[in-house]
């Protein structure tokens, strides 16, 4: 099986005359579609909202998509706030689920009217001190231990940072009770990137059945449960995508035979999803620009982990096409890098694909969150632009590449400052 760019030769080669490589570039289509299949998945659950974690693309066209879509944003800073307000998103559009949170930004989230999620018990003396409880407030659940699905360990909730153990949650709800507040939420994030239908459904259970215990240990009845982000994207081509219909079919189960009996059958469903939402959506569009033959076989292209952090970062997998190569036979073996003076710059390593030459251009795969948001300015390396590949087929630049002006914009007045 392969993997097939959303764009061809032919486009590319057009797109760069306009803008050159290297460049993130998104597919409008897609991202409408497959967010219209969340929408749908979930149409069961009256009150559904997906909140777009902001992080994965915080792109301000972007997020004017999704909230065309329905979507509301997830923030988790300051300026990701500030990026929702500017794109027009008010009140409740927001979620603000932050941990270590400054003072000053629980603040502002409260002004948006956004609903604060709290990542623990302190904060609920925080919130309190910074700017009041508000009405509406969210918890955020760490079960501690290993989460499996089956016999399978998907992730560590035990070594997470994140969230209130199951006494301090319980606690806590009945400490905002008395505090004033009026409508309740939970929120868990157990397990990164799942490539699996099981994961929402089986933390699903889990959450409804913690909204049980605490409807009858502290008279709370949550209003919404937050599945938050979690389900992943396969970024090798021999992995079966979700199906998101299949997972929200395992999480209506679970609350019709969980939550209705326990008359918790208006509590609204909310995802947090990134990666789900925009990762197949985006491709780093790069041009081969040196070969190299000395203990290994390499070939630099014009983009580098600046532009693409997770190969460097986590080892993670990219796929990549050589346009106008698709159906040519993968038998040569590179390490494909970048121009950072940082070995661990390569975008694949012993990758088997088709001969390249130089001024070849390279579709780097699913790229479309946690992909240009990642980026950072090592070795005075700038940030690319981003294209969007409208309905109609027309390009637009969504963010225009960085200049040194903007590298060098932090030292105005300080480039003589010691005498
Ligand atoms: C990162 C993050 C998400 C999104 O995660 P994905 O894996 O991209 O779906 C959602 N909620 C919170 C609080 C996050 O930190």
């Amino acid at each position: 099986m392969s993997k097939k760019p959303f764009i061809t030769k032919e486009q590319a080669e057009t797109i760069i005359k306009e803008f050159p490589t290297p460049f993130h570039i998104y597919d409008e289509k897609a991202i409408r579609k497959n967010a219209r299949d969340l929408y749908k998945a979930f149409s069961w659950n009256k009150g559904f909202r997906e909140y777009f974690a902001v992080k994965a693309t915080p792109t301000p066209a972007i997020l004017q998509i999704l909230k065309e879509e329905g979507c509301g944003t997830d923030c988790s800073s300051y300026s990701e706030l500030l990026m929702s307000e500017k794109c027009g998103f008010t009140g409740e559009d927001i979620m603000f689920s932050s941990n270590d949170t400054p003072d000053m930004e629980f603040a502002y989230a409260k002004k948006l009217g956004a609903i604060i999620n709290l990542d623990d018990i302190t904060h609920i003396e925080a919130v309190e001190k910074a700017c009041g409880i508000p009405e509406t407030i969210c918890c955020r659940y760490n079960p501690g231990g290993k989460f499996s699905i089956s016999t399978t360990i998907m992730d560590n909730p035990g070594d997470a940072k994140y969230g209130m153990t199951k006494e301090q949650i319980i606690k806590a709800y009945s400490i905002l009770k008395e505090k004033g507040a009026k409508r309740f939420g939970i929120h868990a994030f157990l397990a990164s990137n799942t490539v699996s239908n099981e994961y929402y459904p089986t933390l699903a259970r889990i959450l409804f059945e913690l909204a049980v215990e605490i409807k009858e240990k502290t008279g709370v009845s949550l209003s919404f449960i937050n599945l938050s982000g979690g389900i992943g994207v396969p970024y090798t081509p021999d992995k079966e995508p979700n199906d998101i219909f299949v997972i929200g079919e395992g999480v209506r189960k679970a609350f019709e035979e969980i939550l209705v009996p326990a008359g918790l059958g208006d509590v609204s469903i909310f995802t947090e999803l990134g990666r789900y939402m925009l990762a197949p959506y985006g491709h780093l569009v790069t041009t081969a620009i040196r070969e190299k033959h000395t203990h290994k076989e390499y070939i630099g292209v014009d983009a580098c982990a600046v532009n693409l952090m997770r190969p460097a970062m986590y080892g993670a997998y990219h796929h990549i096409t050589v346009l106008g190569k698709e159906d040519a036979p993968c038998d040569h073996t590179y390490d494909i890098t970048g121009s950072l003076c940082e070995n661990n710059d390569k975008f694949a390593i012993d990758r088997k694909l088709p001969e390249i030459d130089i001024g070849d251009i390279l579709v780097i795969h699913d790229t479309g969150a946690h992909g240009f948001a990642m980026g950072y300015n090592y070795n005075g390396k700038l940030k690319s632009a981003e294209l969007l590949l409208r309905e109609d087929g027309s390009v637009v630049m969504i963010r225009r590449p960085e200049t040194v002006d903007d590298y060098f914009a932090t030292l105005d007045g300080f480039w003589n400052v010691i005498e």
